[in-house]
């Protein structure tokens, strides 16, 4: 049959046929063809011979049939382009094979004992990181770095790693020498950020990815200002104020901002602590329901034995939202 003698209630079926079978069609253009292809037909041949009020009157609803079509599939295509978006990995990133987001789009968020935090935090392999050759120096004195190391493994810190290949600069503005994360990690931030900032919550980061160097320098000035002298450390004589230093910060070698997968926030709430900051109960309400959608959990979180420090409401860990969202 001549395509422009189609009677006009095939070519309504037509349309029909567009309608509920629209995920055959492969683009807009392909609806803008069977456009074309319809109207002259139901524009003079079919109806020639009527009013041409009536022919106007059927043109005008045609063509409203016709841009509603268009806007649907649009619409419908777009939306699933997005589906599609969250459960592959986009162009860009698919050489180092990682995904655009770590937002979820579906499933149930676990909810995790202080402990099972810290077990999960530790059992993670972090992609791009290599263990220690050998533990970093601290004071340089053999004997003292190793009695160091064994009071922080009593409190139970554990060896991290560190970068395997180099990391991604996050230019964070409170951020110097430590203005790093792994590519994951500055993807979660990102979207941390970015759910902190739809909520009117001024998350900001106070610290990332730390080399060994710059976690000496800053135990090295703790115990410093604690007046310890490496022959008090040798001794023993010094072991309380360690441990005091311990309880807050970790040796090189055993911190988790090695991994470049940890961070430190903050919020410019005015707050002098974050623990009672408004970005605190943000992120920790709800069994920390706003870090876990986007792969973070606390790094040390309360209700967890022998974790290395006191427990740190202000550090958090990317572990991936797929081990924390079903
Ligand atoms: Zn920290």
């Amino acid at each position: 049959m001549d395509q422009n003698h189609v009677p006009y209630h095939l070519a309504t079926s037509q349309y029909l046929i567009l309608l509920i079978d629209f995920n055959s069609i492969y683009s807009v253009n392909q609806i803008l063809r069977y456009t074309e292809m319809v109207m002259p037909v139901v524009d003079m041949r079919q109806f020639n011979k009527r009013s041409s009020k009536r022919v106007k009157h059927r043109r005008k609803w045609l063509l409203l049939i016709g841009c509603a079509l268009v806007i649907f599939v649009l619409v419908t295509q777009f939306m699933s382009r997005d589906s599609r978006q969250n459960v592959t990995k986009p162009s860009n990133n698919e050489q180092r094979n990682l995904p655009s987001s770590t937002v979820p789009n579906t499933g149930a968020v676990m909810k995790f004992t202080g402990e099972q935090f810290k077990e999960l935090a530790r059992s993670v392999k972090y992609p791009n990181t290599q263990l220690f050759l050998e533990p970093p120096y601290i004071t340089g004195d053999s004997v003292a770095d190793a009695r160091i190391r064994k009071l922080a493994e009593e409190r139970g810190y554990v060896m991290t790693s560190i970068p395997e290949t180099s990391i991604e600069k996050i230019n964070e503005p409170r951020l110097e020498n430590d203005d790093l994360l792994q590519p994951l990690a500055a993807i979660a931030w990102r979207d941390l950020k970015a759910a902190a900032r739809r909520d009117s919550i001024p998350l900001t980061l106070i610290s990332a990815y730390r080399s060994p160097e710059y976690q000496r320098n800053l135990f090295m000035g703790r115990l410093k200002s604690l007046g310890v002298t490496t022959s008090q450390i040798v001794s023993g004589d010094a072991d309380a104020k360690i441990n005091t230093i311990l309880s807050q910060a970790a040796v090189p070698g055993y911190s988790r901002h090695h991994t470049g997968y940890t961070i430190d926030l903050w919020c410019e709430d005015g707050s002098s602590a974050f623990l009672s900051s408004k970005c605190f109960d943000w992120i920790s309400k709800d069994n920390y329901y706003n870090a876990k959608i986007t792969g973070w959990i606390p790094s040390y979180p309360d209700g967890a034995g022998s974790q290395g420090p006191e427990p740190e409401p202000w550090e958090y860990v990317w572990v991936g939202k797929e081990l924390v969202v079903n």
